[in-house]
């Protein structure tokens, strides 16, 4: 069987101002960056203005296992489908991030027959958006410890700067640093860290900016420390933010490539899928809604958290109207929730398969609870049996849910076409009568609870005493009128990793709430959230290569 790099590099690549002049992209709106990759001027947005927008599909997916779900796959994979029966569609995407392409999971582009190209480039620095959300990022940091050094005018307490560094690398090892040693000419000492850049709220905000100007008011507003007297200080008060929309100016455009099948594929910003939303930017999303008759784009981790922070927090800002959501499920993933052990997966188990549908269920309830019509994606893997997939495919047929097998993986775009006749029969004929699930307006706590409720069926939320104290303070500074942002495991509905398949009797506990004042939304955490990541004991980076033939292994 042939890798995934394997498959990306057989792949015969259409230049890509071949792509964009099937999408009606004229050369003038291209920005190159070599012969397959270019950025899309957002110029042309103006152009398009009065257009129509197409049909907009969110992939998502059941609560994801270590088995592996396949959500990225099957959202380009969706693409191919759809051009395949006729249909002009997009794949929407995010940028993967370095960090954990050397780490375990690996590139993030795609697998099997249904691959974003080039791969390799995707996978790494791609069009060095990460590396201008990077140095913006670091710039404020900067700023910040020149200004303390530089007499601290503002009255910054360092004991509460809230602005961490960032990387794109796992690197446990920076986490916890200590800045500024080394005497009076370097600096004034200070603990610090550093967090990924896919955590960066620079990241953030790139992906909820309506534009640059946007982006400049959104970074004017981070908080980025407090001063003594308790008051925050914001990147605005460092005068940072039109440095920082300048380095950011040609991130913006997003990023066009193809897919195997040479089909578009638009891939632009990647953030945390915990601390933030996990969608690719909204610019993007949006011009894709002008270019093709379908847009799929991708949330992160399971229905739970991703496509209710995208229906609660992108779909809220950017004003989108989403038609349909594919629920991507695995007879695998079912099984683990069922309580199947790893050796177990591949082995026929209707009762391991039954008990953990019960995860699926609820995600259609959930995306059903937002007026989205469901499609559940059933992504084939080499071990189910005829058995298991009709069994899926029954119950979810008797919950009155639209429910397909993919075969994606394996026969890309050929293997998608029952699914894209699907979607395109729900987009025709259901209705969306989509509604965010709270009313920003709502009080913190009544905002948590709405979620924990009737999205993860939690009988209640508690709040611990220092969350209750940073909720009166950040109601105190009058911005409590925003979208929550759920920091929580993916791996259960509860807060709790090991609660697989629908648990009940459970409530969650909220220990800290953080402000994103320049995303716009509060950050709930319910647990220990990792926003810098390690390597594991085997770092994928050990088996990448690029041999003298310029042939690349190891990246997958
Ligand atoms: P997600 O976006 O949900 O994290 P991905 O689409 O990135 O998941 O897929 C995770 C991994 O699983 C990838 O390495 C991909 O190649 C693999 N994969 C996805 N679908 C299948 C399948 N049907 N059969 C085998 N492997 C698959
Ligand atoms: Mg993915």
């Amino acid at each position: 069987m042939k890798t995934d790099v394997q498959i990306a590099q057989e792949a015969k690549m259409l230049p890509i101002s071949q792509v964009a002049e099937k999408l009606g992209i004229n050369e003038d709106n291209l920005i190159h960056y070599g012969k397959y990759k270019a950025k899309v001027s957002l110029n042309l947005m103006e152009e398009l203005k009065d257009r129509e927008d197409g049909k907009l599909v969110l992939v998502t997916a059941i609560s994801p296992t270590p088995a592996g779900e396949g959500k990225t796959t099957t959202n380009i994979g969706l693409s191919m489908g759809l051009n395949k029966i006729g249909k002009t569609a997009i794949t929407a995407i995010r940028e993967p991030s370095l960090g954990p392409s050397f780490g375990i999971k690996g590139g993030a582009a795609g697998g099997g027959y249904a691959q974003v190209v080039p791969m390799e480039d995707i996978n790494l620095h791609f069009t060095g958006d990460f590396h201008a959300i990077t140095t913006a990022h670091n710039l404020i940091s900067a700023l910040l410890d020149n200004h303390i050094h530089q007499g601290n005018q503002l009255g910054i307490d360092p004991r509460r700067i809230v602005w961490k560094r960032v990387l794109d690398m796992n690197d446990r090892a920076l986490r916890n640093i200590v800045v500024g040693l080394g005497g009076k000419p370097n600096g004034v000492p200070r603990e610090d860290g550093f967090d990924i850049t896919v955590a960066s709220e620079i990241m953030a905000i790139f992906c909820l900016a309506k534009d640059l100007e946007d982006l400049k008011k959104r970074v004017g507003d981070i908080i980025v420390a407090y001063k003594f007297d308790g008051s925050p200080v914001f990147a605005r008060d460092l005068k940072a933010e039109g440095a920082v929309a300048l380095i950011m100016k040609d991130a913006m455009s997003p990023n066009l490539v193809q897919t195997l099948e040479n089909t578009p594929a638009i891939i632009h910003g990647g953030p945390f899928a915990n601390i933030a939303h996990g969608c690719n930017s909204l610019i993007a999303t949006q011009m894709s809604l002008k270019l093709a008759e379908y847009t799929i784009t991708e949330a992160g981790f399971g229905a739970d958290l991703g496509a209710e922070k995208f229906f609660d927090i992108k779909a809220r800002f950017g004003g989108l109207k989403p038609d349909a959501t594919v629920i991507v499920a695995t007879v695998r993933a079912l099984k683990h929730h069922g309580g199947a052990t790893k050796e177990e997966l591949g082995t026929e188990n209707l009762d391991q398969l039954a008990k953990g549908f019960e995860n699926l269920e609820k995600h259609i309830e959930n995306v059903n609870k937002f007026g989205v019509p469901a499609v559940v994606a059933i992504n084939r893997f080499p071990t189910d049996t005829e058995a298991e997939l009709d069994y899926v495919l029954n119950r979810c047929k008797e919950l009155g849910a639209e429910a397909v097998l993919s075969e994606i993986w394996a026969k890309g775009g050929d293997g998608g076409i029952e699914m894209a006749e699907a979607v395109v029969k729900v987009c025709e004929t259901k209705e969306s009568n989509f509604k965010p699930i709270y009313d920003v307006e709502d009080s913190i706590k009544t905002k948590i609870e709405k979620i924990a409720k009737e999205i993860y069926g939690a009988d209640g939320v508690d709040f611990t005493k220092k969350c209750q104290k940073e909720i009166a303070n950040i109601e105190k500074l009058g911005f409590d009128k925003m979208p929550i942002c759920m920091a929580k495991t993916q791996y259960s509905f509860s807060d709790d990793p090991t609660l697989l398949g629908r648990p009940s009797n459970f409530r969650i506990t909220v220990r800290d709430i953080r402000l994103s004042k320049g995303a716009g939304f509060l950050v709930a955490l319910t647990g220990d959230i990792m926003t810098m990541p390690g390597l594991p004991k085997v770092p994928a980076a050990n088996n990448i290569d690029i041999l003298p033939s310029g042939e690349i292994i190891g990246l997958f």
